[in-house]
């Protein structure tokens, strides 16, 4: 069974558009607006939604030649992986610049791949449809991966039918796991070495991940059931936590991608990182990619065995710094070697599971609602009140509660707080981001 989004990586040389078909593809008004505060969207991964189906882009940046900066070797890792990883590569150029040298450098990488490819010629907005555009797209031929294919990223024309013929290879229903009655599934992300696998161990014991560990394709989610303090789970295993039951097994690499499609698939997303290292940077960026999926998250800070209360302190001091957007995510310091806090976690994961997919009756939120109006009105735009009539559950995992009224547009940030710490306190919703929409209706 395929288990996984497609996935489509955007290449090409700088500025010839990829960053703004990016935004077209991921719609640049996200319709989650998680209370995360502070939460920004990655720039480079997103995920998207085409007619009903959903899937991942990836924004490779420009493929840059060997650089010596530490932070761009990683970003040129992960873009190769993204090629590697690529169901679809969409290679942009730039009409107005026309055919350069570079374009045919990422054409001859790009044959070598075997990767269904779609050339487009970019920025081809406005021109006539006669000669002048025939002529600048004709030139692309000569990059030996097709037909050229003439859009506008900034302006939508032609977007449409590359991405309908696209999407159409991709099967509708079973790019991520369908849903079983109370299974809780859990992900375990990281980067590499801060005891992912270690923690999986003590979780379930390394028979079992050896016996998960069966070859199959890449794509394959494995789900591996487990029971833990009497309580059902059932892991989504990635590649970078099915690794180092045995010696010999080669190190796979950390993929950000893979990452994606195990938070896609989860309720409930165990963050690691590593006491002992810096926590930094990349860090951030998974939590900021599990918050931007809406997921329910705990934060498990590893390797709190061996450290002096000095380095405990500013272990903590650095979480609090790095992670200023974690303001109902639990954080736990634990030692997955030892066991310690391991209970502690999974508890949460339970909690956090029966939140993100609590059933919140229509009456309830309506009344809660109204309570929350009485003892604080909204403010009035120009003379006249926005009015908040009745509210509805419109999703799980996240919750999403979708509230109607009148000039809703013009709420301020910090009423829509307000509102979404009422809703979470009267629901006890814990570890997991709330979703307010705000429907106008008059
Ligand atoms: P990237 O470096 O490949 O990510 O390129 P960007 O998306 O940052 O775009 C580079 C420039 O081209 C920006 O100024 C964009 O506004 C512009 N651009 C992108 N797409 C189009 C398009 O379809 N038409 C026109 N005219 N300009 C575009
Ligand atoms: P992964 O790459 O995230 O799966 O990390 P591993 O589970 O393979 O662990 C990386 C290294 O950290 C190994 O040498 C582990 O023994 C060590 N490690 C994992 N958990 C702990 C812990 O709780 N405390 C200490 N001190 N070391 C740990």
């Amino acid at each position: 069974m395929q288990s996984g989004l497609p996935v489509l990586v955007l290449v090409g040389r700088p500025n010839v558009g990829k960053s703004t078909l990016f935004n077209r593809l991921t719609g640049t008004r996200d319709a989650l607006v998680a209370d995360y505060a502070g939460l920004t969207r990655d720039r480079q991964y997103g995920r998207g939604v085409f007619e009903d189906k959903a899937f991942i882009v990836v924004d490779t940046g420009g493929l840059m030649p060997e650089s010596a900066d530490p932070l761009a070797a990683l970003a040129e890792e992960q873009a190769q992986m993204a090629l590697e990883e690529a169901d679809h590569i969409f290679f942009l150029t730039d009409a107005p610049a026309g055919r350069h040298s570079s374009d045919e450098a990422i054409a001859s990488k790009l044959r070598k791949l075997g990767k269904p490819i779609t050339l487009l010629v970019n920025k081809t907005e406005g021109r006539a449809r006669g000669n002048d555009r025939g002529t600048m797209v004709a030139d692309f031929y000569a990059l030996g991966l097709g037909e050229p294919q003439p859009v506008s990223a900034e302006y939508g024309d032609g977007i449409v039918s590359v991405m309908r013929s696209v999407m159409g290879k991709f099967p509708a229903n079973d790019a991520t796991l369908p849903d079983i009655e109370g299974e809780v599934r859990v992900a375990i992300v990281g980067r590499p070495n801060v005891g992912k696998s270690t923690l999986v161990n003590r979780l379930i014991g390394e028979e079992r991940v050896v016996a998960a560990d069966k070859p199959g394709t890449t794509r394959d989610a494995i789900r591996v059931p487990f029971e833990y303090e009497g309580n059902a789970y059932t892991l989504i295993d990635t590649a970078g936590v099915r690794r180092r039951s045995r010696v010999e097994e080669v190190i796979e690499k950390f993929s950000i991608i893979k990452t994606l499609q195990a938070i896609e698939n989860a309720h409930v997303v165990i963050v690691v990182v590593d006491a002992h290292a810096d926590i930094g940077e990349q860090d951030a960026r998974l939590m900021g990619l599990v918050a931007q999926r809406g997921r329910a998250m705990i934060l498990a800070v590893n390797k709190w065995d061996g450290l002096d209360s000095g380095d405990r302190e500013q272990a903590k001091y650095q979480v609090g710094l790095k992670m200023p957007f974690l303001d109902f995510t639990p954080v736990h310091y634990i030692s997955a070697r030892h066991g310690s806090g391991v209970g502690v976690v999974m508890r949460d994961v339970k909690v956090a599971y029966e939140s993100t997919m609590k059933d919140l009756p229509t009456p309830e939120l309506t009344r809660i609602l109204e309570r929350s109006v009485d003892r604080h009105a909204p403010p009035a735009v120009l003379g006249r009140r926005i009015k908040l009539r009745y509210a509805h559950q419109g999703g799980s995992n996240p919750p999403q509660i979708v509230i109607h009224g009148n000039q809703t547009d013009k709420l301020p940030t910090t009423y829509k707080r307000y509102l979404a710490n009422e809703f979470r306190a009267h629901f006890e919703l814990k570890g997991v981001p709330l979703v307010l929409t705000f429907k106008t209706g008059d």
